[in-house]
């Protein structure tokens, strides 16, 4: 089974989407990655979860990835006695440390840090923004707020204190908890929250030990200031609109995003742009023609991958939010204009053989028709290289390992193939050339671009681009071993 574009889909799991029936429709619709945050339920409900994404994974033969998304020290009020109330403009809404059920007048706020950082005229913001409340009155346990601009507020719904710097460190004791948890279950991305230095990737990267990759999320502005440095230690970055809209004003998301993009891009690291992108898609199953259209500009920008939050996790109709980005993506990427756009942004990087021979293949697949570019990748470095490029044709990365092709799962284009260890290049040949046509991208007829590192299984050692026919008749009689 292949995808017909190259930007990936992110789906967040939920309680709309926990059945084995409801994310494996998601998978065939088009999702490649799987989002679990972290932020809302339980372990055993993340456990489930992540369980049954590893049974679609094994009933379709795709790997699938998994990101598990950290907290991080972002503020959320508790929990109410009813599904949600609504705070009408003018009204007064009081937050405290009694952990009791909230109703239409109070709710927990279960951070004592923040009232003692409160005064008298302090906008909080809460949901993405969507709700505004201004403090009248607060003490160190409290605060007295009108409400002024009025929303449906629920469980855990975020909260923003954009004009007050709040001492909070990166990783909660609850973020090293999930981190762990998620790290033994399985997870092959830990997104991390408001991350703000580099340090703090860093100091995941530390907890992780390896055990999956690390993407940040950019939603503070120190985190905008700081980007290079964030991107130099992270293995991918999520463009967070949600916060970032609230804690920087809302106009500058736009260029924050292209420049965001262009980064990770130029850096070869997967960037997945996330929040809002089919918002009416919670309550309607079709989009808005403005969300088609910013899904769309994600495409053009040459991001990896677009993302559904709550349209997938608690909306009502996900199975059709995944299929408007599917289609998006397809619409988008058969327009002569987006290759046009997407080599004008191209990022020109010559510094190693492995950035001489992924251009190489990649400008070959050009001037002639081959049909799809083929790479051997153990880290999946050199796949990810290769991405960098945006070739027109399909990339297949081959790897013998499980975790590679699941973390690839979120770059643009790659369709991952677990293949046996190659020892000689005469085997790895052919490997290439059978993937290529169980999956359907070349025919006896074709010929396909393989890049390998010769010897095998030494890390970072792509030196060899071979032209393979894919008749095997014909590469038994010409390949050296
Ligand atoms: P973040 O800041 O990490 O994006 P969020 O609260 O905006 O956090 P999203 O995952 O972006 O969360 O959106 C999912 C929405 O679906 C949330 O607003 C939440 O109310 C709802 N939801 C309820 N339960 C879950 C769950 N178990 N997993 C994910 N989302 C859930
Ligand atoms: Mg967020
Ligand atoms: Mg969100």
């Amino acid at each position: 089974m292949r995808r017909h574009r190259n930007v990936k889909i992110v789906a967040t799991l939920g309680p709309a989407s926990s059945t084995y029936e409801m994310i494996r429709a998601l998978f065939e619709a088009g999702a490649d990655v799987f989002r679990l945050n972290m932020s809302h339920g339980t372990h055993d409900e993340q456990r489930a979860r992540h369980s049954i994404i590893r049974q679609v994974e094994a009933d379709t033969g795709r790997p699938i990835a998994i990101l598990a998304d950290l907290q991080g020290p972002k503020l959320r009020v508790g929990v109410f006695a009813n599904p949600s109330e609504e705070l009408v403009e003018g009204a007064a809404f009081r937050l405290d440390l009694s952990a009791a059920p909230g109703d239409a007048n109070r709710v927990n706020l279960p951070h004592p840090e923040i009232f003692a950082a409160l005064e008298p005229g302090t906008s909080l913001l809460i949901n993405d923004g969507k709700i505004r409340l201004k403090v009248e009155d607060c003490g160190k346990d409290f605060a007295s707020c009108t409400v002024t601009v009025g929303g449906t507020i629920s469980n855990r719904k975020g909260v923003n204190v954009p004009d007050v710097v709040l001492p909070v460190a990166a990783l909660s004791e609850k973020d090293k908890d999930d981190l762990e948890f998620a790290c033994e279950l399985g997870v092959d991305w830990l997104a991390l929250s408001f991350v703000q230095r580099p340090e703090d990737v860093i100091e995941a990267r530390v907890l992780a030990k390896g055990r999956a990759a690390i993407l940040s999320k950019i939603e503070k502005p120190a985190a905008v200031k700081a980007y290079d440095a964030i991107l130099q230690v992270s293995d991918g970055i999520m463009v967070a609109r949600g916060d970032l809209g609230v804690e920087l004003p809302v106009y500058s998301v736009p260029p924050i995003q292209k420049r965001l993009v262009r980064g990770a891009r130029a850096a070869a690291k997967p960037v997945i742009v996330a929040t809002q992108m089919l918002e009416s898609m919670i309550e309607a199953p079709v989009p808005t023609r403005a969300e088609v259209s910013d899904v769309a500009t994600a495409i053009y920008e040459g991001a990896d991958a677009v993302m559904l939050s709550a349209e997938s996790a608690a909306g009502k109709y996900p199975i059709e939010a995944v299929t408007t980005m599917n289609n998006v993506a397809m619409s988008v990427e058969k327009d002569p204009t987006y290759r046009s756009v997407i080599e004008a942004s191209r990022v020109v990087r010559r510094e190693s053989i492995a950035d001489g021979i992924v251009a190489a293949a990649r400008e070959i697949a050009e001037a002639t028709n081959i049909k799809a570019i083929c790479c051997f990748s153990q880290s999946g470095n050199t796949a990810s290289l290769v991405a960098r490029e945006r070739p027109h044709v399909p990339i297949l990365a081959l790897t013998p390992l499980m975790s590679t092709a699941r973390r690839m799962a979120l770059t643009w284009g790659a369709h991952c193939v677990i293949t046996e260890p190659q020892e000689r290049f005469k085997g790895a040949v052919l490997a290439a050339v059978r993937a290529a046509r169980d999956g359907g991208f070349a025919t006896d007829e074709d010929q396909i671009v393989v890049t390998a590192g010769v010897p095998f299984n030494v890390k970072g050692t792509t030196n060899i681009l071979r032209v393979a026919p894919c008749d095997e008749r014909l590469i038994s009689r010409v390949d050296p071993e």
